[in-house]
């Protein structure tokens, strides 16, 4: 369908090389788009590159490092020629009560899952103002919303990340740049499969009140991903929207 249609469009996913990237840049794939996948991790996105198909490429960089960013958004540009999407995915968890956090790790969370946004979303800018527009696709969490005894740097970098979408959203419109935020849900990643290990009763709790009655897989995420990077959106711009098999809707 045309309102879908990600041909000749250009896209990054930050954190592609695996989990929840890679689902959503399947999506993006599949809908036509040329896909940059990143990380930090070399072998891992070379593999997922191939295994995605559609001409996929990994290019690796590391979100904290500012340069690494500028190299990424600047290789992307010089290659392909333009940028259309920016999905801003790398992130990573620290489980600790609040007391016991370092200050080194506050900011290893904070500047892998929220400066990124900030400095890839300011570095693709010019790009997209250049192309017409274009689509942010930030990700939250349902810990954008909530948060529990465990998850203070975490908690702290998705809210953050949500409010920062819609004040790109708000700048941004003027030049047909739509800004949003995916809240996923539980989804089965690297990420999660320790707290689902170690954590006793969460994922008798996750099945309980995830409506759906299960856990999500990355390509859970590859509808909305389409959704947000094409056409379809152009009018949805600063929304959080949830992607979790009805995990918020329960009390
Ligand atoms: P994974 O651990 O599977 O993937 C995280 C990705 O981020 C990896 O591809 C990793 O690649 C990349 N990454 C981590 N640090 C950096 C860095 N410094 N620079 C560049 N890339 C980096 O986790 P998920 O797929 O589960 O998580 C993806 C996003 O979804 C995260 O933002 C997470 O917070 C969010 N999320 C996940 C949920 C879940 O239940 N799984 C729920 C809600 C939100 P590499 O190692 O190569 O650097």
């Amino acid at each position: 369908m045309k309102m879908f249609d990600l041909t000749g469009k250009v896209a990054i996913v930050t954190g592609g090389n695996g989990g929840i990237g890679l689902g959503m840049a399947r999506g993006l794939a599949e809908a036509g788009a040329q896909v940059v996948l990143s990380g930090r991790n070399q072998a891992k996105g070379d593999k997922a590159a191939a295994e995605l198909g559609h001409g996929a490429i990994f290019i690796a960089a590391d979100v904290t490092k500012k340069a690494d960013c500028a190299a990424l958004v600047e290789a992307v540009a010089a290659r392909l020629g333009r940028i259309d999407i920016l999905i801003n995915n790398a992130g990573i968890a620290i489980r600790k009560a609040p007391q016991d956090i370092t200050e080194v790790e506050w900011h290893r969370v904070m500047d892998t899952n929220m400066t990124s946004a900030f400095l890839m979303s300011q570095l693709v800018y010019p790009h997209m103002v250049a192309a017409g527009g274009g689509k942010v696709i930030n990700i939250g969490s349902v810990m954008s919303l909530f948060a529990a005894s465990h998850t203070a740097p975490y908690a702290s970098s998705k809210g953050a990340i949500m409010q920062f979408t819609k004040a790109t959203a708000a700048a941004w419109a003027k030049d047909g740049i739509q800004c949003n935020c995916v809240l996923p849900g539980w989804i089965d990643t690297e990420l999660t499969v320790a707290a689902r290990e170690q954590v006793v009763g969460l994922n008798e709790m996750i099945l309980a009140r995830t409506s759906a009655g299960r856990w999500g897989k990355p390509e859970d995420l590859a509808g909305i991903a389409v959704f947000l990077a094409s056409p379809a959106s152009d009018f949805v711009t600063g929304a959080a929207i949830p992607c979790d098999g009805g995990y918020m809707a329960r009390g």
